[in-house]
């Protein structure tokens, strides 16, 4: 997923970190700056081999099926992995074992630990007024428990965050805060950083103010009666306050209810939580012909959360990554550059993986070419951002071109690289965005829903091309995108 923290802070996803200080300014849309005309602005020559090479693994790509058969495999033999479960200890198995059947050089796991979360019952009802009726309800990740038997307290509505952070803290002691803000459907997925935010904040804010716990409507644009998992920011905070989300349904029936008059819920949460869980990061390469401590860096994750079956989220990252990076192993020549794969542990849960790949490779950031990460389901890439240094914009509208015949339009250069990359990315790495089009991503996203029949293999061989030809190019030039060193 797009970086949460950022989300956290209200920044929307496509904002400039305020902690990317290494970074190259990035000057925003150069690649469809119109003036002077996008048509005469400097293009980064590729050679006639590398065009040819683009266009076969473009052609190789939209014709196989690779990808929806590596997530297949996953979804059908590993199913649900839980960061830090015997689950994802399972797809790690089956990664390794998948990424030396297709070849690559150095698989390994870099083990870390991360603590471990897991709800063994999440049970919401209304209990007055009438009788008693269940909700469709998830525990938010990190969610301590409540009392045995659960708490029940009155129902406290505001229409979003901000109504709650201004509430006098009377309007709020010993109740149950409900957060009832609806999410905004967009083709970026913009709606999520500002509806992840009553997500990760709704349980501190409403801890420093006296509540007794906290229920938000489901973080996304569904009308089914799910509610939608997720993290909460509720242990970095040091807040120990019970939080839910409900379903959209559920969500209304407690707003409408309560315009008629008081209500009262109980919510019943016995979470599993344990310090030291063991997780790890799968890593695979293809090493460089010339350059091979250079590294262009894909990342997707392998835990997911366990009411679906982690097929768009983010099964389908891995299996476009693992998919493009195999057309260009298939290729009579390997790119000049190393390709490595990097398939991370403990996403869902607070980005464990990313943070540990960044601590493992520090010394080595210097030698990251740029990376990039495929986690926003399987809709088709529609367009390709960048975060490069100015002197590198022809480079950026070499790749728009050698895009362009997959319908990938120009974007801005304010890309965010992805939450596992971040670590990269603020160690001073130019990052990359093949965006995909996330218009209905978030009817599945951490829903029983999230499963096989929410993958176009269409729309899976659109991604494998983008991502063959982005890869590739960047692995067979000497290109840089970093700001050159200052004089
Ligand atoms: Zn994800």
């Amino acid at each position: 997923m797009r970086n949460f923290a950022l989300a956290l802070l209200g920044v929307t996803v496509f904002a400039f970190p305020a902690s990317a200080q290494q970074q190259p300014q990035p000057t925003p849309g150069f690649v469809q700056a119109s003036n002077p005309p996008a048509a005469q602005l400097p293009v980064a020559p590729i050679t006639a081999a590398q065009q040819r090479t683009i266009d076969r693994l473009q052609a190789a790509a939209l014709e196989s099926d690779r990808a929806y058969d590596i997530v297949e495999s996953l979804v059908t033999e590993v199913g649900p992995r839980l960061a830090g479960s015997e689950a994802e200890a399972r797809a790690r198995d089956w990664a390794v074992a998948m990424l030396r059947a297709n070849g690559f050089a150095n698989v390994r796991v870099e083990p870390f630990t991360l603590p471990y979360w897991d709800a063994t019952r999440e049970e919401a009802h209304i209990v007055s007024p009438g009788i008693e009726r269940a909700m469709v309800a998830a525990a938010l990740g990190g969610s301590p428990s409540t009392p045995e038997g659960g708490l029940t307290a009155e129902i406290v509505r505001f229409p979003n965050m901000a109504a709650l952070e201004a509430a006098p803290n009377g309007a709020v002691r010993g109740r149950i805060v409900f957060i009832d803000e609806h999410m905004a459907r967009a083709q970026d997925g913009a709606g999520y950083g500002v509806a992840v935010r009553k997500r990760g904040l709704c349980a501190p804010v409403a801890q420093v103010k006296g509540a007794a716990a906290c229920l938000i409507r489901a973080v996304g644009t569904d009308t089914h009666r799910f509610a939608h998992q997720g993290g909460s920011s509720r242990q970095a905070q040091n807040a120990s306050l019970p939080a839910m989300s409900i379903s959209p349904a559920d969500a209304d029936v407690l707003s409408n209810l309560l315009q008629r008059g008081t209500v009262r819920v109980r919510l019943n949460i016995q979470a599993d939580i344990r310090e030291n869980a063991q997780s790890g990061n799968v890593i695979a390469e293809i090493r460089g012909r010339e350059r091979p401590n250079e590294i262009v860096l894909l990342a997707a994750h392998l835990d997911s959360w366990d009411m679906g079956q982690g097929a768009i989220d983010d099964g389908a990252g891995v299996a476009v990554i693992t998919s493009a990076a195999r057309l260009i192993r298939d290729l009579p020549r390997r790119p000049r550059r190393t390709i490595r794969i990097l398939l991370a542990g403990a996403e869902e849960n607070g980005v464990h993986g990313g943070a540990a790949y960044g601590r493992a490779h520090a010394a080595e950031a210097a030698n990251h070419i740029v990376a990039l990460e495929s986690d926003f389901g399987a809709g088709r890439v529609w367009r390709f951002d960048t975060r490069f240094a100015d002197t590198a914009a022809p480079y950026g509208r070499a790749f728009q071109r050698a895009l362009s015949p997959l319908g990938v339009l120009p974007g801005n250069n304010l890309a965010d690289g992805g939450a596992d990359v971040n670590a990269m990315r603020t160690a001073g790495v130019p990052v990359v965005d093949l965006s995909q089009d996330g218009t209905d991503y978030f009817d599945y996203h951490h829903t029983p829903n999230d499963t096989l029949y929410a993958i176009d293999p269409e729309n899976l061989r659109q991604n494998v091309a983008a991502w063959a030809t982005f890869v590739y190019l960047a692995a067979d030039t000497d290109w840089s995108f970093r700001a050159p060193p200052a004089q």
